[in-house]
């Protein structure tokens, strides 16, 4: 492919977007005679006029070469992918070696640590939209793979033949539908075919970077259409089979009602993030009061609290260990106390309470904010969870 460059005239990025650390460790590489980029993720959000969440930057200075140059600042990690972590206060920007991948080999890759070419660089990357470099120095972006056209376009492309690319690294799929979802982008209909026949290499994958994405994506305002997708791709099937009933049901939209509620707080510009347990919990919680309400069915007596705890605890054990992924240990033990306190907040039976007891101040906040997605499912919910909300410390 060959290179098209865009001059400050012909892209709208403006340096005062620019993290002015990430600008000084790409001036300061660049100083020391390398070659360094801003790449990925932030040029691909500074075209689109998004602000960009981090600054990766690429160099043609080798891991060793940059510890030398930052010295102190600068931590090297990873065995996998080895790269530099350069630290300004609490900021950290990653900066990655040029790699050179083999674009056309189907095996799974499991070292990534072969230097290359910038060119071989942008070869070894996922998809066109995070292929660009933005050389700041020149306000310059450099384009082998036709990215600023697809961006232009809102089209997802993987570099490459697709299929390769995802038996190469099955994660690029979850990727795909990532950028889906945030972006609202077509996919190319190559990558929508070869994403069908390759969907079972996700189990081939490390189910640590799936947590990861799949986490990351329950915060990032987009989770209700990023499990839309996945449901309809197959991969809640493959990874979460105990959510997939729940999904896939075209008579109940209840998952997806929990999500939009997520997104909805987390896009409110002034909320706290929440925290990974609570978005896990709304989940978690409209699956148990199925259950609660299939078991209350069958009988006349109401559930009680022991029950519930059953309930919870059995439901939980089953999603730990029927998914591919490892939920940790951690996050599980705070989910089930989320989901049980709701019990204790808005009791089944009987009058509202407002003197449940909870373990510490954190497990209160943590439910509580719980309880704020089911008000927003369930408008009803409002003036009780208000009346928890005036005793939050
Ligand atoms: P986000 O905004 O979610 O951080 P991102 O595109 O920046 O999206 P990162 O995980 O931060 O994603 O990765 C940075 C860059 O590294 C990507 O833009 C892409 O160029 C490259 N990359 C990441 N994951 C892969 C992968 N699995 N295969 C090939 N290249 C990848
Ligand atoms: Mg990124």
């Amino acid at each position: 492919m060959q290179l098209k460059t865009y001059h400050r005239s012909e892209h709208p990025i403006d340096h005062s977007n620019v993290d002015q650390h990430a600008l000084s460790t790409v001036m300061t590489l660049q100083q020391a005679g390398h070659t360094a980029y801003l790449v990925g993720g932030s040029v691909r959000d500074l075209l689109l006029g998004l602000h960009p969440k981090d600054f990766d930057i690429s160099t043609s200075a080798k891991p060793e070469e940059i510890k030398k140059i930052f010295h102190r600042q600068c931590l090297l990690i990873g065995r996998r992918f080895r790269l530099a972590h350069i630290r300004f206060g609490t900021k950290i920007f990653e900066v990655s070696t040029f790699r050179a991948g083999d674009p056309t080999s189907s095996s799974l890759i499991v070292h990534d640590n072969r230097w290359g070419s910038e060119e071989e660089d942008v070869m070894r990357r996922d998809f066109t939209i995070n292929a660009l470099f933005y050389d700041p120095s020149k306000e310059l972006i450099l384009d082998y793979v036709n990215g600023v056209e697809d961006i232009k376009k809102g089209l997802l492309k993987t570099i490459g033949d697709p299929e390769t690319r995802f038996r190469q690294d099955p994660v690029r799929m979850i990727r795909l539908l990532k950028f889906q979802a945030r972006f609202g982008f077509r996919c190319d209909d190559n990558a929508l075919v070869a994403m069908k026949r390759c969907r079972h290499d996700i189990l081939k994958s490390a189910q640590a970077r799936i947590l990861e994405e799949i986490l990351k994506m329950l915060e990032s305002t987009k989770a209700a259409p990023f499990f839309r997708l996945l449901t309809d791709f197959g991969f809640v099937e493959l990874l979460f089979p105990c959510f997939h009933h729940f999904f896939a049901d075209p008579t109940n939209d209840i998952a997806s009602r929990y999500l939009q509620a997520v997104d909805e707080m987390t896009s409110r510009l002034n909320h706290p993030k929440l925290d990974r347990a609570s978005l896990l919990a709304a989940i978690v919680f409209p699956i148990l009061e199925e259950e609660l309400f299939l078991l209350s069915q069958d009988r006349q007596s109401s559930t009680s609290m022991k029950e519930i705890i059953h309930l919870a605890e059995t439901l939980l054990h089953g999603i730990s260990t029927s998914s591919f992924v490892h939920f940790p240990k951690r996050l599980l033990a705070n989910v089930f106390l989320i989901i049980v306190n709701q019990f204790r907040m808005t009791p089944l039976q009987g009058p509202p309470r407002l003197h449940a007891r909870f373990h510490s101040q954190e497990d209160f906040l943590l439910s509580l904010d719980l309880l704020r997605l089911r008000a927003l499912v369930n408008p009803r919910l409002g003036p009780i969870c208000d009346s928890w909300e005036a005793k939050r410390p």
